[in-house]
């Protein structure tokens, strides 16, 4: 049974130029994307900076309007289309979807305790206050704080700690949904590690269905089941994780890998670096959005947009030439 189901959602933003500010083009910020979570899965989606995999999060949230495709989210009750539901009607299903935020310093108010941040979200959907302070210690004990942690001010703590403080909060409500905002990127790389095992922890214990959305691949390959990669708006490959850091099916695929630590040094030599600018997706080039920078590209690339098709049980990319050529992947 999937949590949420993405089909065919975009995002463009028009750009207004000349005398009478006229449409002149557009941005395609997210340009056609589907995917599933099923219960219990943990998704990554992993892009360079300005692909649009936050664009897809914040839609999901709705903190954005999608141009056009379908969200559809099982609530628990029956299943609603959260891109085309008004926003008014968004409120009650809230507590079903939480974020865990990119930077634990500016997530959390410095003002208020850290036992007053954790329970805001029971309060707002009127739990009692007696069993607001049971929960939040429950939580605390669950994100591995002290109990004492309750009656001190954010700034007590580090960043690791802050963000167990954050992710103590977005569990409180036991959503259906986790939006995982590159919750360790702003971390020392020792601290991410505890985040990380902290998390496969909690998928564990809790059976949490998450989105992870994160910049490279070096740290989705723990803690998610399946890996989508997504390149200027658009989904490149989905696989299972394991099989996609083995053997990736897309070009792209393999230019992310070769940012991640390979244990054997013959594969790590054969690791395709990436090479030129990201293409900026007010002006995406012809074809396949990567044939700039792809060493294996041929004519057809240059004007045949490839679409994301099946090409082994599971593994679904947008590669013309997926079946031909070899990938070096991470063993
Ligand atoms: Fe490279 Fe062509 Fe595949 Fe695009 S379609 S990734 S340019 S081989």
């Amino acid at each position: 049974m999937n949590v949420l189901e993405v089909d065919d959602l975009k995002k463009h933003y028009p750009i207004h130029g000349g005398m009478l500010r006229r449409e002149v083009g557009r941005v395609r910020a997210v340009d056609g994307v589907s995917f599933s979570i099923a219960a219990g899965e943990t998704l990554a989606l992993v892009g360079e900076s300005g692909c649009g995999k936050t664009t897809v999060s914040r839609c999901i949230l709705r903190a954005l309007t999608p141009t056009s495709g379908a969200i559809r989210f099982d609530a628990g009750d029956g299943t609603v289309d959260l891109a085309t539901m008004p926003k008014r009607a968004m409120r009650p299903l809230r507590r079903h979807i939480q974020m865990i935020f990119q930077d634990p310093y500016s997530s959390l108010n410095p003002r208020m305790m850290v036992g007053d941040i954790i329970a805001e979200p029971l309060k707002v959907n009127g739990v009692p206050a007696a069993e607001r302070n049971a929960r939040v210690l429950e939580l605390l004990d669950l994100v591995q704080m002290p109990a004492v942690a309750r009656t001190r001010f954010p700034h007590a703590f580090s960043g690791g700690q802050r963000q167990r403080i954050g992710i103590a909060r977005a569990l409180a409500l036991n959503p259906r949904l986790v939006v995982a905002d590159e919750p360790v990127s702003a971390l020392d790389v020792s601290v991410q590690a505890q985040i990380i095992n902290l998390l496969l922890d909690l998928q564990d214990r809790l059976k949490l269905s998450m989105l992870f959305v994160a910049h490279d691949l070096s740290v989705v390959r723990h803690v998610s089941d399946r890996v989508a990669v997504m390149y200027v708006g658009r989904i490149v490959e989905i696989a299972p994780t394991d099989e996609l850091y083995r053997s990736p099916r897309h070009p792209y695929t393999e230019t992310l890998l070769a940012a991640v630590p390979a244990p054997d040094p013959l594969r790590r030599g054969r690791q395709m670096k990436a090479s030129g600018e990201v293409a900026d997706p007010a002006k995406p080039p012809p074809g396949c959005a990567f044939h700039p920078r792809c060493p294996y590209v041929q004519d057809r690339c240059r004007t045949d947009r490839p679409e994301l098709a099946e090409v082994a049980p599971g593994r679904w990319t947008s590669c013309h030439r997926a079946r031909e050529i070899e990938l070096a992947g991470v063993a």
